[in-house]
């Protein structure tokens, strides 16, 4: 499957140009995976996104109010890094002023010893996202919201939340939390990092 290499995207509206290779040629799991819509949860939130996607002029954490209040959800979990308390605190706020109840985690809550996993000590403890999603489920939370969790450790997270997920913010130590600055500039001043020369 290589739709990112694909020149013709005839997904996009009528299949008959499709490659040959086109994942959206296989109607019979298209037509098995159908029936997943049916279920409550992925009726509603796949109907409110697809209603939410082409409105313009919003910015994320105003189309994610949009979406949570569309779909009914009053319970808001927000899974933030401890790297970013400042933001999680103003994001905080802004949901609770805009009449959700929220429920916060940092990511060190339950802490543990990077020796858990292999790794040589150190008074720096491993994030612990397993925790993390484990409290927001025992919350109850309608809705998560991720909030610049490392890379694996928000994996983690979604791995093991219960309620549906959605991200806020990801974390980019360099570009103040814009990974696609450096996807922008590929071709030039990030070639070198991106494709680095093989030997
Ligand atoms: S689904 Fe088919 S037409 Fe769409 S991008 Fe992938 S290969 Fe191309």
């Amino acid at each position: 499957m290589k739709c990112a290499m694909c020149g013709i995207h005839a997904c996009r509206n009528e299949l008959e140009d499709a490659p040959k290779n086109c994942p959206s040629l296989d109607k019979d799991m298209i037509d098995n995976i159908k029936e997943l819509y049916k279920t409550e949860e992925n009726y509603t939130i796949a109907k409110i996104s697809t209603k939410l996607a082409p409105l313009q002029g919003r910015t994320r954490i105003e189309e994610t109010m949009d979406f949570a209040k569309q779909c009914g959800y009053k319970k808001i979990g927000l899974a933030f890094c401890n790297a970013l308390v400042n933001e999680a605190k103003i994001i905080d706020k802004v949901f609770t002023y805009n009449g959700f109840e929220t429920e916060s985690i940092i990511c060190k809550v339950g802490a543990i010893s990077r020796e858990t996993v292999g790794l040589e000590h150190s008074s720096n403890n491993m994030c612990n996202p397993i925790v993390q999603a484990e409290l927001l489920n025992k919350a109850k939370t309608d809705l998560n919201v991720v909030i610049g969790l490392c890379v694996g450790h928000d994996s983690l997270f979604i791995k093991y939340s219960e309620a549906p997920v959605t991200v806020l913010a990801v974390k980019d130590k360099v570009l103040a939390h814009n990974p696609l600055a450096a996807i922008y500039m590929a071709d030039k001043y990030y070639k070198d990092k991106l494709f680095p020369p093989k030997n």
